[in-house]
């Protein structure tokens, strides 16, 4: 049996309840084969690929929290540090009532070769609550900010392990937490990423993500002979992902007509209104369906998804797996041209093999959102200098990254006889250089 089928193996029969995990990783190793294949006996001999697959270590604990009823709640609290080859573990916290370890695991894995990816020197790890701050006041929220940082905080460091945001973590939460780790460290310190302006954050981390997955998909088009201009996109999710990709999408001449949250929604025709979007999801933390109540021309619906509308361009930015085999028939048959990953495994296998196999350029997550942790770097970096960079600068710096991201996964699949297969460019070149690093220094 090939080394990496020995190794999925394993995998299987030692987290059979991990799903989301064992897809990530199945993934991820499928569409390594040839470059493992050409270094097997190395590779088996360092185990590399039992070290890359099992996390340095996995934190669990327990969040008690008071909520305003004066009732004591538990959550359970995960920090996964998967690998810190090339430098301090980097990766998100996510807080939603879905969160499992399989989640955190999936999430922290992917994260090792998106890092490495960005040519920035930082590890992967994943961390987050199945606590969902939708619904919870303000108190509450800081109630339960406070009591995970006091765990929190003693697994973690500038240069040790630098969390930032993730789905229900934003600015408000990273503020919770940055206090409180201040308040029980006593000291000011890049230990978080996606911090307010006014206390250390840098300028462009907030629309990172969603600018970044477009100058990924802009140089994907151009590379192809195509553009942005006039092209409809379809855009799920109205979280901080799909608001600045949809945002970013206009500047550039794109008409973005569809939005949506967990609990439905909206098909604009002529382009969707974002400022209006923003002021539902970002100052009302509020639902999509009063956007369709305030605009006759849109349409709101619950069920279905926003894959059914004919598209050019489809930029899932939701969660995993909220774009399957079906939609991805749907797409190819209306016509689209692109699809780029702003959220993290959003589109599962069978959809990409068969997005992949009808000609659909595809941008994987890895890369195509690799702009928000890049740009966390970015912030990593001004914090050591003591400096912050105007948005020009953090911004240039940006679109220089991502075009390289591009670059090195054109190159890298092309290399190994894959031209066009960003796909697996992206998992080889982010694991090129973490093999390297593993096998450098030793078990
Ligand atoms: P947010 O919490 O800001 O937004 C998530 C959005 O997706 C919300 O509009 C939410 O709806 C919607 N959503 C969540 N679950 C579902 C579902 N099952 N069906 C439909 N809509 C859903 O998170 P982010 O924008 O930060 O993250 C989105 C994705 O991008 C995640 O996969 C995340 O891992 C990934 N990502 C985020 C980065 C970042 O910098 N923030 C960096 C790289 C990747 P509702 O408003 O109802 O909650």
């Amino acid at each position: 049996m090939s080394y990496i089928d020995e190794v999925l193996e394993k995998l299987q029969q030692n987290y059979p309840e991990q799903p989301e995990f064992l897809q990530a990783t199945r993934e991820v190793l499928t569409s390594l084969r040839k470059v493992i294949t050409a270094h097997e006996e190395e590779y088996r001999r360092n185990a590399l690929l039992e070290r890359l697959t099992e996390p340095d270590r996995q934190i669990l604990f327990r969040v008690p929290w008071v909520d305003d009823s004066g009732q004591m709640r538990v959550n359970r609290g995960y920090r996964v540090q998967f690998n810190n080859a090339i430098g301090p573990y980097k990766g998100g916290l996510r807080f939603r009532d879905n969160v499992t370890l399989s989640i955190i695991k999936f999430l922290g894995f992917e994260q090792i070769f998106k890092n490495s990816l960005t040519g920035l020197p930082i590890g992967g790890a994943k961390g987050g609550s199945d606590f969902d701050p939708k619904g919870k006041s303000d108190r509450e929220i800081l109630a339960f900010c406070q009591s995970f940082m006091t765990e929190l905080y003693k697994y973690i460091g500038a240069d040790e392990d630098v969390p930032a945001g993730d789905i229900g973590v934003g600015a408000r939460e990273i503020g919770y937490l940055y206090g409180q780790y201040k308040r029980i460290q006593g000291i000011h310190t890049g230990v978080l990423t996606g911090k307010g302006l006014s206390y250390g954050g840098s300028l462009v981390r907030t629309e990172a993500t969603g600018y970044g997955l477009l100058y990924f998909t802009q140089e994907m088009l151009k590379q192809n002979g195509l553009s942005l201009e006039g092209k409809r996109v379809a855009i799920s999710g109205a979280g901080n992902v799909a608001i600045y990709a949809a945002q970013k999408a206009i500047q550039l001449g794109a008409v973005v007509v569809t939005m949506s949250d967990s609990t439905g929604w909206i098909y604009e025709e002529n382009g969707i209104d974002l400022p209006a979007v923003r002021v539902i999801k970002e100052e009302k933390r509020g639902r999509l369906s009063e956007y369709a109540a305030s605009h006759p021309s849109a349409s709101y619906q619950e069920k279905g998804n926003v894959w059914s509308v004919p598209c050019d361009v489809a930029l899932p930015c939701a969660t995993q797996n909220e774009l399957g085999l079906e939609d991805a028939l749907l797409l190819v048959k209306n016509g689209c041209i692109a699809v780029a990953e702003g959220a993290n495994m959003p589109t599962t296998a069978e959809a990409t093999s068969y997005l992949m196999e009808h000609g659909v350029l595809f941008g994987p997550a890895k890369a195509a959102n690799a702009g928000g942790v890049a740009t966390s770097a970015l912030e990593m970096t001004q914090n050591s200098e003591r400096l912050s960079w105007s948005f020009e600068e953090v911004d240039t710096k940006l679109q220089e990254i991502m075009v390289s991201i591009f670059h090195k996964a054109e190159e890298a699949a092309k290399k190994y006889g894959m031209a066009g297969n960003y796909l697996a460019g992206a998992n080889i070149a982010g694991f090129e250089k973490v093999a390297q690093a593993l096998l450098a220094q030793g078990i």
